[in-house]
């Protein structure tokens, strides 16, 4: 029998990409669901093509202009948060692709792993503002969270056959984004369409800037700590520009085992959807020869104030990194917007986190209560510093 998808976030890079290793294997997958936020133009052929039957959008108005282009008979339409979660919990589903971007992504994917779905996991938000319970969710209802971010895919392929116990430290690349080579003096003055010029990945806005800043490197820092159990300080990162490596796990014995690929999220949908089996996915073969150089470097954190900040986050435990993810959006919303600078992006996260001292997460509504006070709190010091 087919594996059945339900893929949320389908009209995004990571759902786009998703469909395309969907479409190389007819015979192995079925697209029982599709969810999308507002972009109804992208959503309404993926509806025509992949004919699911249940679709949902995050609004009315998203669902009426849906509805105007025109939805195949037999199609279930649901609006909101409510249906999105639903489709996360269908019977007739499977697998669980969580592509939302953001925390709007959290309740979801929580859905999905309380439903003991097998969850490809992009959605790297979910674990920054609910990693304990996510995980904890996992082992209580036998739900398998398979990584799609490349880092944590190429971590998960190096543990495999080893002992977690021989683990000494785990190691994510980072490509460094289009900044890598400025001076820190310079970054004050970085536009957004500077910032939304990534060197080696195409990807969606929020999280290209997130690369530009760094903060991709450090909300993945605390993404691995939760997925591999592995405590900050045997986290670290490394620059590699090339994006070859995605990850090392370096064991007791001194031994590292890497993943090397082309830089082409395909890779890790494939291996997600598909896992303990490898399946084509049509990212092209990895030339060493072409490539002749993998570099290596610290990375800045006085060129990157975001990695220190999420770093703190992360040795700060409890709910601290649910109130830095929610500032992050707020900040590269109002930097997308063209509303604040560059270095602003940091500053805000940084005195969100500094004001807001006891967020709440034992539960997923806390959590997510506290992402709600810690978007007003960046707001009000956005307005502060900046209207
Ligand atoms: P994107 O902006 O391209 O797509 C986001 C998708 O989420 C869209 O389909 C959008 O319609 C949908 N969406 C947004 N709000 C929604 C809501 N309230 N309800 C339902 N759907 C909603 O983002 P992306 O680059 O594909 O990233 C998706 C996630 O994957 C992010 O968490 C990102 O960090 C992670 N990720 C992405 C990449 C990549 O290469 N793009 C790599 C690693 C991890
Ligand atoms: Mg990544």
């Amino acid at each position: 029998m087919p594996q059945r998808l339900a893929i949320l976030g389908a009209t995004g890079s990571i759902g786009t990409s998703t469909l395309d290793v969907v479409a190389q294997h007819p015979e192995r997958f079925e697209v029982t669901a599709l969810a999308a936020g507002r972009n109804v133009a992208q959503l309404a052929p993926l509806v025509a093509r992949w004919r699911p039957r249940y679709v949902a959008v995050a609004d009315h108005a998203a669902a009426a202009d849906l509805q105007a282009l025109g939805l195949p008979p037999g199609v279930e339409l649901g609006v909101g948060d409510a249906a999105v979660v639903a489709l996360a919990e269908l019977a007739d589903v499977d697998t669980v692709v969580a592509a939302i971007v953001g925390a709007a992504g959290v309740r979801s994917t929580y859905a999905a792993v309380r439903a003991g779905k097998r969850v490809a996991l992009a959605n790297k938000e979910s674990l920054v503002v609910a990693g304990a319970l996510l995980m904890q969710a996992a082992r209580a209802q036998g739900a398998t969270i398979l990584p799609v971010d490349s880092e944590h895919s190429a971590v998960f392929q190096s543990l495999h056959g080893h002992r977690p116990a021989d683990v000494r430290r785990i190691i994510l690349t980072a490509s460094g984004g289009p900044f890598r080579d400025w001076p820190a003096e310079a970054m004050a003055n970085v536009t957004v369409e500077q910032a939304l010029r990534h060197p080696n990945w195409s990807m969606g806005a929020k999280i290209t800037i997130d690369s530009a800043t760094m903060m991709n490197k450090g909300l993945e820092l605390i993404e691995a700590r939760w997925l591999f159990d592995c405590e900050p300080d045997r986290l670290d990162v490394v620059i590699h520009r090339e994006s070859i490596i995605h990850a090392l796990v370096e064991y007791c014995d001194g031994a590292v085992v890497a993943q090397l690929a082309m830089p082409d999220m395909r890779a890790p949908i494939a291996y997600a959807l598909a896992y303990p089996e490898r399946i084509s996915s049509g990212i092209a073969p990895l030339d060493l020869v072409q490539c002749k150089t993998l570099s290596f470097t610290a990375p800045d954190e006085k060129q990157f104030p975001c990695l220190a900040v999420a770093k703190a986050a992360n040795r700060r435990g409890g709910a601290a990194a649910a109130v830095l993810n929610a500032a992050n959006e707020v900040a590269v919303s109002a930097f997308l917007a063209k509303r604040i600078p560059f270095s602003a992006i940091a500053d805000v996260v940084d005195a969100t986190c500094t004001r807001y001292t006891d967020p709440r997460g034992e539960t997923i509504d806390a959590a997510l209560a506290t992402d709600t006070e810690a978007r007003r709190v960046a707001t009000a010091i956005l307005r502060e510093r900046h209207s």
